[in-house]
């Protein structure tokens, strides 16, 4: 229990999974905290990084907590997409190396039980706060979707890989049926646009290269 943390250096043939937004990277190092402490606030530098032949970004900083360095290094594309306007985006058409569908389930639903579903008597900086956590859920079950194989109806049993995402499986498999999800994905996508989203599905993402991108997310809070 006590192995140092794996360092990108130390082992050119380790794979790194892809994450291919920084927003993805994000949600995966908020999902795993502190080793040592168990805090989850950490305010990384970030650095694009060349590992072997892949092009790779690094996390690195100390925990606000316990002082502990901290290093996350993932892949990622030589292309990235940016979402237009305040539509939230974790990644292209492939399905995510970072979270399992259950995890993403996971942020959905926390995403989306943040607030009310109805703007009625909420401040513009509340419903601007509650548009974005509907943001996040409607990518988050779009996520999930991308899990379901072509000509499937729902997410195979093999996706599940992590604790966390095993456990929301277990609680309600039934979830994950595609037709259920693509109900959720519609009923989020309604009561975002009572916040004043417009429809995430008919923007176009604009084309960033991924150096430019990959401090993005650090500017935007
Ligand atoms: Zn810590």
């Amino acid at each position: 229990m006590s192995d140092p943390p794996a360092r990108h250096g130390d082992d050119p043939h380790i794979s790194l999974r892809l994450a291919r937004t920084n927003a993805e990277a994000h949600l995966y190092m908020d999902l795993h905290p502190c080793d040592a402490c168990g805090a989850s606030d950490f305010h990384p530098r970030s650095s694009v990084v060349m590992i072997v032949h892949d092009l790779g970004s690094r996390y690195h900083g100390t925990c606000p907590s316990c002082g502990t360095e901290r290093e996350f290094v993932f892949r990622i594309p030589e292309q990235t997409h940016a979402p237009s306007g305040d539509a939230v985006q974790y990644g292209d058409a492939r399905p995510s190396e970072l979270l399992d569908p259950g995890e993403w389930l996971w942020v959905a639903d926390s995403a989306s039980g943040q607030g009310p579903a109805d703007p009625s008597g909420l401040s513009p900086e509340e419903t601007t706060r509650q548009r974005y956590f509907l943001a996040v859920a409607v990518a988050a079950i779009a996520e999930v979707l991308k899990f379901v194989p072509e000509g499937a109806d729902a997410v195979p049993d093999s996706a599940f890989v992590s604790e966390r995402g095993h456990s929301v499986y277990a609680a309600e498999p039934g979830r994950f049926s595609k037709p259920r999800l693509e109900a959720v994905l519609g009923a989020y996508r309604d009561i975002s646009m009572r916040f004043g989203a417009t429809r995430v599905d008919e923007t176009i993402p604009g084309t960033t290269s991924t150096a430019s991108n990959v401090d993005q997310e650090e500017s935007t809070e």
